[in-house]
């Protein structure tokens, strides 16, 4: 289907669909989501023909998938999200206040762009198209060529569905080809655009956004390093422990992960280094294009004075080791992102570790490795401010679905406050409207006064708890 074709659909459903209650979108995500899980064999399949991430993973990755889509439709039906509130009149302040109420709305018709190594939970049918779905907006996905046929198979199946649970036609649809995407992020009816991808690209296609006579919001995952500092103590207690987590979390999914440790920090002289075993299988890489960059990437830094291969071999999975002065001397070492399974120890000295990390740039997660004797809490001030989420003694692949996570950082680890893990996803498609001194028949039933749906509202300053409501659609 053509850009302007699949736009002029989203945008002919958008009223219907913003006019859709929670409990029917709800609906049709858990449709889709079951719809998934009926396909998951096939699907499963075709994805390891043409991604070669193996089948265990994929499976693991259906499941995140219809689990991201069954959350979205709790998110939306809990009924928060909207953010609901009412302050009354108060005619004896100075000045007088008039009656205020707030609450959000979908904003229109989103451009997803789907990422290469994620081929189900970042894909057509994933968080992005899940969360703009949840709130009433409707999606076009540019797929991504890293797994066509899939991306075919799986959009016929989410567009069954969501006919079958009685979703407005043209409400989700899908493009392919490279100028099909800054076609859609310039099409007229675009309201916003939800990209997962590399810093590059993602940078081009926020560009143009931004560009548009009418800029829209434009949120993007991009490139992160993912910082770890391994302190002392725990360097001592278990450092061999803490070298197979390391060479198993850079290795997974042949490195292709946002979220994989990219530069690890580690004392000088460490029993972590000493420990790093990595069996060297150059594992196949999604596409060509992804190889050669990461080839090319794990070049340019062996290739800097002071850098050393200590384990692995160039195909990969590889380790890297360098001292403080030599990333100071040259922070890209902190800065680029080589996608693949590739990581670099810098190994740092009592005085050396806070100035190698100020020459980090912002990653969408920071994880420290400690015990209770080492000294860690002017470093974490550090890595709250460079990442997204910090993890404490785990490794930063692997991301839960959850209502509380947060998968994000500043630039360049995103464009935006959110992206499309965790609930505040749909934050992302909606905006605030208020109404003021409205009459009652005229306010949504979301700020109606007798709270018709039940919702949880901010009411006067005061957060009220859900009721059973009369209609709680
Ligand atoms: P990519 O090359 O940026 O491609 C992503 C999408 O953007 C594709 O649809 C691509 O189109 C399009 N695109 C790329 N450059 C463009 C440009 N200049 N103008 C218009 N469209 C453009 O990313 P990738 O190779 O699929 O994935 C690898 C990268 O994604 C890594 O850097 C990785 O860290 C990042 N990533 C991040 C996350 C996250 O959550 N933050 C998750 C997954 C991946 P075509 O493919 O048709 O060329």
């Amino acid at each position: 289907m053509s850009v302007d074709s699949a736009m002029t659909e989203a945008a002919g459903a958008t009223a219907a669909a913003a006019a859709a209650s929670d409990r029917e979108r709800a609906d049709w995500l858990r449709t889709v989501a079951d719809a998934l899980d009926a396909n998951a064999v096939d699907l499963v399949t075709l994805a390891d023909e043409e991604t070669q991430l193996g089948e265990t993973r994929l499976f693991g990755e259906v499941t995140r998938t219809t689990s991201q889509l069954r959350l979205f439709a709790e998110v939306v039906t809990e009924g928060s999200y909207i953010e609901a509130v009412i302050d009354h009149a108060r005619p004896e302040a100075t000045p007088p206040l008039p009656d205020l109420r707030r609450l959000l709305r979908p904003l229109g018709p989103v451009a997803v762009f789907a990422a290469s190594n994620f081929p189900f939970a970042f894909s057509v049918a994933g968080g992005d198209t899940a969360s703009a779905l949840a709130v009433g907006c409707p999606v076009v996905v540019k797929t991504h060529p890293a797994h066509p046929e899939l991306s075919r198979r799986t959009a016929a199946i989410v567009e069954r569905a969501l006919q079958g649970a009685g979703a407005p036609s043209g409400v989700f649809g899908t493009v392919e080809g490279f100028d099909s995407g800054p076609a859609l992020v310039q099409h007229r009816a675009t309201t916003a655009v939800a990209f997962t991808g590399s810093t590059a690209g993602g940078r081009a296609l926020f560009d143009l956004a931004v560009g548009r006579p009418d800029p829209i919001p434009f949120y993007g995952e991009l490139g992160s390093i993912n910082p770890v500092v391994i302190f002392p103590a725990a360097d001592e207690a278990r450092g061999a422990e803490l070298a197979d987590g390391l060479v198993a979390s850079m290795s997974l999914g042949a490195g292709q992960f946002c979220t994989k440790p990219g530069v690890v920090f580690v004392p000088r002289d460490s029993n972590t280094e000493t420990a790093i075993d990595v069996e060297a299988t150059a594992p196949p890489m999604l596409t060509p294009a992804i190889r050669a960059a990461f080839d090319r990437g794990v070049d340019e830094l062996l290739a800097t004075p002071g850098v050393d291969l200590i384990a692995g071999g160039r195909g990969g999975p590889l380790v890297l080791a360098a001292d403080t002065a030599t990333v100071i001397a040259n922070p890209l070492l902190l800065r680029t992102e080589v996608f693949g399974a590739v990581t670099l120890l810098v190994r740092y000295d009592d005085t050396s570790l806070t100035g190698a990390l100020e020459c980090m740039e912002a990653s969408l997660t920071a994880t420290v490795h400690a015990e209770s004797a080492d000294d860690v809490r002017d470093i974490v001030t550090k890595l709250e401010r460079l990442a997204g989420r910090v993890l404490f003694d785990g490794w930063p692949t692997g991301v839960a679905v959850t209502w509380s996570q947060h998968h994000g950082g500043p630039w360049p680890a995103t464009t935006s406050q959110f992206t499309s893990v965790g609930a505040t996803a749909v934050r992302r498609f909606l905006r605030p409207i208020a109404y003021q001194s409205a009459p009652e028949e005229l306010l949504p039933p979301a700020l109606q006064e007798h709270n018709p749906l039940g919702i949880p509202r901010r009411v006067d300053g005061v957060l009220e708890p859900a009721t059973a409501g009369e209609v709680r659609s």
